[in-house]
C-alpha cells in the first residue's frame, strides 16, 4: 500500500516472493515524477545517499545508469559534495562512495518504471486503501478494503501478505487498534524545522560540477541550507530555520536569508541564479519511530516499512535510503520463506534504524540540558564525534571516515577503528597543548542543533 519509494522497492522484493504484486496508490503518477499530493515534500530537495543508492541498484539493477541518463550527475561525495559545518568546510578528497544527484520526483519516477517492468507486478494508481480486512479471529490479514480515490464503490481485495508503506501519515495504529492489538510505542523527538525550497537555472561554469551544497547550522546560528543538482542545468536549493525561524518564500526574501548562513556557498549560488519556481514550504514537526518490533502480538500476513514506521529528520538525507535497506531486508527475510515473516523482519529493520535514529537525535539534544540516565551511554561517543567533525575539516582522511558513514555505507562503529581514533586522539593533544600554551587554533565550533522535547516511550 501506497507507490512512494517504499512501497515500490518492498513490491521488488516482493516479486521474488509471491506470483502477482499488486502497488496501490491513490495518487497519479507521470514520467516526470512531478511533486504529487501524496508527496508533500516531493519539492523539497533529496539527496538519495550511496548506502541507498546501492541498495537501490542491487534491487533494481540499471537504476543508477537510468539516473544519469535523465541527466544527473555521479561523483565522489567528499569531492563532489560541498560540505560545510557553520563556517568551515570539510576537507575535500575521495572516500569512495557515489552520489548520483537527481530530485526526488527522478528518483521516484526511475524506480516506478524499473519496478513495473518486474513480471507480476502491477501498479495501480488512483486507488485509496480505506481499512484492512482482518480473519474472524483477528490474527491474520487477508487483504484491504479499497475505492477509487474520486469515489466509486468499495471493493475488497484479497492478499496473503499486506504491506503498509502509506508513508509518516499511515493509519495502521489505527486500524490495528480497533482490532485489539496493542499500539506500538512512539519516540518521538521534536525538532519543529521550516524549510523553503526554490529551483533555479545555474550554468555548470558557476556551479562547478558539484553534486551537493551542504551548510550545516552551528550552536552560532542554527539557520542551513542545502542545495542539490537535480539535471542538467537545474539545482534545487532549500533553506530551513527553527523553532518559527523561516526562511521567505519570496525570491529576494528567500536570497536575504541565504546570506544570513554562516558560510557564502549557497548565497553565491542563488546570487542572480535565474528562478524556475515560486517556491514551495514545508513544517517537519518531529522525528518518528513507530516501534512495531516491540509488540508482544501482531498479525500475520502484515508488515510496515519506511516513513510509516520511522520518519527522520531531512537535514541527513536518510528517508529514501533507509526505505531501501528495510526493502533489502524483507527480500532478504522473503528469502529464508513465509513462517514468522513479522517476528523476523521487525527486527532486522529496526537494527538497520537504530543507527541513524541515534545520529538524528543526538543531532537534535540540547547539550546545555544535562543527560537522561539512558543517554550517558551515548554521551562519550558524541564527544568524539564532535571532535572528529572538528577534525575533518583540515584533515581529509578523518573527512572521508566521517562521510562514508554519513552516506550509510559504513557503521558509526568503523570510526573507533584504531587509525581513526589515533587521529582524533592527536588532535585532542594538539587541542590540550594549545590551551595550555594559550595559542588559538581556527577551529570549528560544534555542536547540536536546537533541541526542544525528547519524549521516548
Ligand atoms: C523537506 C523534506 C526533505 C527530505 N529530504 C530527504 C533527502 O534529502 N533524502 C532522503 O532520503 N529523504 C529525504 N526526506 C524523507 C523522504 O521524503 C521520506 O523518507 C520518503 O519519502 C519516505 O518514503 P515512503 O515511501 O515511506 O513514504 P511516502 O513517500 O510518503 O509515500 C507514501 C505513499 O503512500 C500513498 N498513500 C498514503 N496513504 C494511502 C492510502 N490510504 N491509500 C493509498 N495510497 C496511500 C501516498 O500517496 C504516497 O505515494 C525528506 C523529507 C522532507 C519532509
Amino acid at each position: 500500500v501506497g507507490a512512494g519509494i517504499a512501497g515500490l522497492l518492498a513490491a521488488r522484493a516482493l516479486a521474488d516472493a509471491f506470483d502477482s504484486v499488486v502497488v496501490l496508490d491513490r495518487d497519479d503518477f507521470d514520467d516526470e515524477g512531478l511533486a504529487r499530493p501524496g508527496v508533500p515534500q516531493g519539492r523539497h530537495t533529496h539527496l538519495l545517499l550511496p548506502g541507498g543508492l546501492n541498495a537501490i541498484e542491487g534491487l533494481l539493477p540499471g537504476f543508477t545508469a537510468d539516473l544519469i541518463e535523465r541527466g544527473g550527475r555521479r561523483g565522489d561525495v567528499q569531492e563532489r559534495v560541498l560540505m560545510c559545518v557553520g563556517r568551515h568546510r570539510i576537507a575535500s578528497g575521495r572516500c569512495g562512495a557515489d552520489l548520483v544527484s537527481g530530485s526526488r520526483g527522478m528518483v521516484e519516477s526511475t524506480a516506478h518504471r524499473l519496478v513495473s517492468r518486474v513480471p507480476g507486478v502491477e501498479i495501480r494508481p488512483g486507488t485509496s486503501v480505506l481499512d484492512l480486512i482482518v480473519g474472524s479471529d483477528a490474527s491474520r490479514v487477508r487483504g484491504v478494503r479499497v475505492a477509487p480515490r474520486d469515489g466509486g464503490p468499495v471493493e475488497e481485495l484479497a492478499a496473503d501478505l499486506v504491506v503498509d508503506a502509506t508513508g509518516r501519515g499511515s493509519r495502521l495504529q489505527e486500524w490495528l487498534g480497533r482490532r485489539g492489538y496493542a499500539v506500538p510505542g512512539e519516540s518521538s523527538v521534536r525538532i519543529d524545522e521550516r524549510y523553503v525550497t526554490r529551483r533555479f537555472r545555474v550554468p555548470r561554469e558557476r556551479d562547478r560540477g558539484l553534486l551537493v551544497i551542504a551548510q550545516g547550522g552551528s550552536p552560532a546560528n542554527f539557520r542551513s541550507g542545502i542545495a542539490a543538482h537535480e539535471r542538467d542545468d537545474v539545482w534545487t536549493v532549500s533553506l530551513s530555520g527553527y523553532r518559527g525561524d523561516q526562511p521567505a518564500r519570496d525570491l529576494p526574501g528567500f536570497v536575504d536569508f541565504a546570506h544570513t548562513l554562516e558560510a557564502p556557498y549557497l548565497a553565491e549560488l542563488v546570487d542572480g541564479a535565474e528562478p524556475l519556481d515560486e517556491g514551495a514550504s514545508y513544517r517537519f514537526v518531529s522525528n518518528m519511530w513507530r516501534h512495531y518490533e516491540r509488540l508482544p502480538r501482531f498479525p500475520s500476513g502484515l508488515l510496515a516499512l519506511g516513513d510509516a514506521v520511522c520518519s527522520l529528520d531531512p537535514v541527513k538525507g536518510q528517508g529514501m535510503s533507509l526505505a531501501a535497506l528495510q526493502a533489502v531486508v524483507l527480500r532478504d527475510c522473503l528469502s529464508a520463506g513465509p513462517d514468522g515473516l513479522a517476528e523476523r523482519f521487525f527486527p532486522a529493520a529496526a537494527a538497520v534504524l537504530a543507527e541513524p535514529w541515534m545520529v538524528a537525535v543526538s543531532a537534535h539534544r540540547d547539550r546545555r540540558r544535562p543527560r537522561q540516565p539512558r543517554e550517558l551511554a551515548g554521551a562519550g561517543f558524541e564527544r568524539y564525534l564532535d571532535l572528529l567533525v572538528a577534525g575533518a575539516v583540515d584533515d581529509p582522511r578523518l573527512a572521508a571516515d566521517f562521510l562514508r558513514t554519513a552516506a550509510l555505507v559504513a557503521p558509526s562503529s568503523s570510526l573507533l577503528a584504531p587509525r581513526t581514533a589515533g587521529r582524533v586522539l592527536l588532535r585532542l593533544a594538539d587541542r590540550a597543548r594549545r590551551a595550555r600554551t594559550g595559542q588559538q587554533r581556527g577551529g570549528l565550533a560544534t555542536g547540536a542543533d536546537p533541541a526542544i522535547r525528547v519524549t521516548q516511550q
